[in-house]
């Protein structure tokens, strides 16, 4: 099996812009106060996944291994 991802959205930033919702719609949606929230914590890690996190303009979006809780976005400095 592969990979799990935990997701998580930082609400105090999301700015609502929606294209988390464009790259992985199977993985996040708006609410009704437009911000992006993770549809389920843990998601089969993938291409879709980590292009919204890369994508979103104000880093809002953060991944982790969801049995070890490495970090997998953003990279560590
Ligand atoms: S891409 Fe970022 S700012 Fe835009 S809705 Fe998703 S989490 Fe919010």
């Amino acid at each position: 099996m592969g990979d799990r991802w935990h997701v998580e959205v930082d609400r105090g930033v999301c700015i609502g812009s929606g294209m988390c919702v464009n790259h992985a719609p199977g993985a996040f949606r708006l609410d009704s106060a437009r911000q992006s929230r993770p549809i389920e914590g843990d998601v089969d890690a993938g291409e879709a996944v980590l292009a919204a996190a890369e994508g979103c303009p104000v880093e809002a979006i953060s991944l982790a291994l969801a049995d070890s809780g490495e970090v997998v976005f953003p990279p560590e400095e």
